[in-house]
Parts: structure tokens; C-alpha cells; sequence
């Protein structure tokens, strides 16, 4: 490990590795030292691997940063899967009722509102542009200490090697060590709620289409996979969720077949299966002089309408957008002015989707009946409502 780096990125997630991908193609890359340091070992995946767990819907803008970098050219077609439609139904409702929202692509004249893809697929491509640049990538390498020294930071690994940075971004997920280590605090809201997730073979074909079903309990999403299974997040009590884990294939199948009210038919016990314990947590502050934070170290958000790794990825588009130009401008990367263009730029946008994820949960995970009438006749509306329903669907898309 060299001695100083401009920049060490704790975290090789979607977020840590798009922001090292485009630092290391940004025009300043041969004055820039970058390491990438990532507790984990390097994610691979193998032609023939099964679909994995983790899966995420990546929205059409997000696909258009990836193609910008050429990693998404690096993905087969064979573990990409288009969705075309989306459709969103209280459970007191039906996928084609009034109050039922419904997108297609066609209608916002776009071959696809995005694609279903696994993480390690992404890393693993974001990984191979990362293998033809400068950057240093480390695996297997906790950061154990984060220590100011001057306009500095000194970063320690757990097996005792060191290095100095001039910045250091935290992009090492929700429980991020970084941001601990420099104190920034964060907010929380806690939703009760755990995200079971798992593949299933649906009797109906999904149609290229992503369904969510809000139940009492939290909503249920399915996703349609390449091979034609679907994959399942269903955000709901511990308990339940527990139950799901540990059912039978038989019952399991049940389960959820019955959450998602048979919109594709019974749904069969096809794969893996895990729990994520949800919460939203919003950083006070996303930098430092010195330090920033991206990704889920900076904001984590409900599940329920896919956003998460799409707002780490305009995170890091936007830092090394703000990097880029300040050395341009032969200023300092761990700079607090500099830094705090990146915040400014990011922590509204992020705080405002974060809110809104929390209370659109809230809203459906409500019994009162007045409330479930109003929250119909709003989506009547909205689905009659023109420019904004057309503008709700580009930031969803993350197209402007
Ligand atoms: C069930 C579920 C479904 C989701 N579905 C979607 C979806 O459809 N679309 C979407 O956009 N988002 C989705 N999300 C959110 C998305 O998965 C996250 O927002 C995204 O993966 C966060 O990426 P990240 O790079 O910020 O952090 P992470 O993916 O958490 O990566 C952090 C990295 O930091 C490393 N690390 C941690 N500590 C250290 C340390 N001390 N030293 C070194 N390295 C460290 C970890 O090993 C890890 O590799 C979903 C989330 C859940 C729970």
C-alpha cells in the first residue's frame, strides 16, 4: 500500500465503486492516487451461477451513468431483465382497478422503465472497467482506525498497514465505520418492519412487469427475473418475516401466493431466501473537511419503490462531477467548500425521496377507513392528473 492517496473510498458497493470508476476516468486521473478498500472479498459471479438473492431495480437513468462508464456493456443480456409495466395496488384493490396505478414504457415512449439486476452482476462489471485503471483495489481489508492528522486523514487497515489521505469517502453502507469514526450523527425512523426476500416460479408469465401490492403490514414487491421467475421483497412484521424464513417450500409458496392476492397465479418456492431489517436513517451532515459520505452510509431508504442504489449512484455522479471541477480549478479534493457543493447538491434530493418512501409506507399501513378511501381517491387522481403523474415517473426514473 502506497504511503498517501488524494483519495481512499471505503466501501466497494454500487455506490464505492461507481464514484472510484468515474474518478478513474475523470480527465484529472493521472494527478489522482486512488485506493478502494472493501471489507469483503472481491464479488464474483460466474456464467452459469444461479440468479442471486440480492437483486435491484435500476432505474433507466442510473443505466445510462453505467453505460456512460462502459460497465453496463459488460453485462450479459442473459442477467439483465427489462420491465416494461409497473403496476401498484392498495390490498383492498385490484391490479386493475381504478385505483390501481399502472406505467408502461410506451407511454413515457422508452423501450423499458429499467432492468432488474443482481448487485454482484453490477459490481462485478464496475469491478473489470475499475481493473483497466490506476485505481487500488484492496478486498478482504477492514478498516479498523480513522484518525485526523493535520489536513489529513490517517486510515488504518485491520492488519496494521497504513495509508494518509487528503480525502476519505465513507461509502461502507448503513452501519457506515467512517462516518462513525468522524462522529457525524444521524437521524433515524425505525419501520417496524423486515424485508423477507426470495426467487419464486410464478404459474402466469410476469410480463416484463414489476408489481407492488401494499398490504396492512408493508408492501410486497415482485420482480420479474431473466429466466422467468419472479424475485420477491416483502417488507413486513419480524415475525412474519421469520416465518417466511423458516417455512416449508410448501408453505411458503402459500404465503405468498396469498400476499400477492394470485396476480400471477400460485407462486412456488424457487431459490435463496434472506431478511433485511429495514429503518430509515438520514446523515446530519455528508461531509467533513476531509471526509464525505455516499450511498447508504449517507441515507438509507425503504425498499418499496427501489431507489436506494439509484440515489447512491447520483451521489457519486455528483462528488466526482464536484471533484472533478474543483481540480480543475487547482483546488484542494478534501476542501470543505468543495465538499459541501457535493452536500448541497445531494442532501435535499435524498431527504425529500427519503420522506416520501416513509410516508407512503405509513400511509398504506394504516386500518382506518377514512384513510384507506382518501388514499384511493388520491391515487384516482393521480392516475388522472397529467404532468405530475408524468413527473413522478421521471425521478422515479431518474430522467429529468
Ligand atoms: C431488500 C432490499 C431490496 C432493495 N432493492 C433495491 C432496488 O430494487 N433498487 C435500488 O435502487 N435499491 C434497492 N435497495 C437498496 C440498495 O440495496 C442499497 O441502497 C445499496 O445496495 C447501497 O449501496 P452502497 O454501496 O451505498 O452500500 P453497500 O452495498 O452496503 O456497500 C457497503 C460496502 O462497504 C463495505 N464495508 C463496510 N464496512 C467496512 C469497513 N469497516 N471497511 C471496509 N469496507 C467496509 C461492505 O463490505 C460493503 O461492500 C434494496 C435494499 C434492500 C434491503
Amino acid at each position: 500500500m502506497k504511503q498517501h492517496y488524494e483519495v481512499v473510498i471505503v466501501g466497494g458497493g454500487l455506490a464505492g465503486l461507481t464514484l472510484a470508476t468515474l474518478l478513474a476516468q475523470s480527465r484529472h486521473k493521472a494527478s489522482l492516487g486512488i485506493t478502494l478498500l472493501d471489507a469483503a472479498a472481491r464479488p464474483q459471479i460466474l456464467a452459469d451461477d444461479d440468479i442471486s438473492l440480492r437483486v435491484s431495480a435500476i432505474a433507466s437513468g442510473s443505466v445510462r451513468l453505467l453505460e456512460s462508464m462502459g460497465a453496463w456493456q459488460l453485462i450479459s443480456e442473459s442477467r439483465l431483465s427489462a420491465y416494461e409495466s409497473m403496476r401498484v395496488w392498495d390490498e383492498k384493490d385490484t391490479p386493475d382497478g381504478a385505483a390501481a396505478l399502472r406505467f408502461d414504457a410506451a407511454e413515457f415512449a422508452v423501450p423499458q422503465l429499467g432492468f432488474i439486476v443482481e448487485n454482484v452482476v453490477l459490481q462485478d462489471a464496475l469491478l473489470r472497467q475499475l481493473d483497466t485503471t490506476n485505481v487500488a483495489l484492496r478486498f478482504a481489508s477492514p478498516m479498523r482506525s480513522l484518525e485526523q492528522s493535520g489536513q489529513q486523514y490517517k486510515v488504518e487497515l485491520e492488519g496494521g498497514e497504513c495509508c494518509v489521505a487528503d480525502l476519505v469517502v465513507g461509502a461502507d453502507g448503513a452501519r457506515s465505520f467512517v462516518r462513525r469514526a468522524v462522529a457525524i450523527e444521524t437521524r433515524s425512523w425505525p419501520y417496524a418492519q423486515t424485508a423477507f426476500v426470495t426467487h419464486l416460479c410464478p404459474e402466469r408469465e410476469h410480463k416484463a412487469t414489476a408489481w407492488q401490492r401494499f398490504l396492512r403490514n408493508g408492501p410486497l414487491g415482485i420482480l420479474p427475473l431473466a429466466d422467468g421467475r419472479v424475485s420477491v421483497v416483502w417488507s413486513t412484521t419480524p415475525d412474519l418475516a421469520k416465518r417466511a424464513l423458516d417455512a416449508s417450500d410448501a408453505t411458503l409458496g402459500t404465503m405468498l401466493t396469498n400476499a400477492s392476492d394470485s396476480v400471477l397465479g400460485e407462486l412456488a418456492a424457487a431459490g435463496p431466501r434472506g431478511a433485511f431489517p429495514l429503518a430509515a436513517q438520514h446523515a446530519q451532515r455528508y461531509v467533513l473537511p476531509g471526509i464525505a459520505l455516499i450511498g447508504d452510509a449517507a441515507h438509507a431508504i425503504h425498499p418499496l419503490a427501489g431507489q436506494g442504489a439509484n440515489l447512491g449512484l447520483q451521489d457519486a455522479a455528483e462528488l466526482a462531477g464536484v471533484l472533478d471541477a474543483a481540480l480543475h480549478q487547482g483546488l484542494h479534493p478534501g476542501d470543505e467548500p468543495v465538499l459541501r457543493r457535493y452536500e448541497r447538491a445531494r442532501k435535499g434530493a435524498n431527504a425529500t425521496m427519503l420522506h416520501f418512501m416513509t410516508g407512503l409506507n405509513r400511509l398504506f399501513a394504516t386500518d382506518s377507513r377514512l384513510v384507506a378511501e382518501l388514499r384511493s381517491a388520491g391515487m384516482r387522481i393521480f392516475n388522472r392528473s397529467g404532468p405530475i403523474r408524468e413527473r413522478a415517473v421521471k425521478v422515479a426514473l431518474g430522467v429529468r
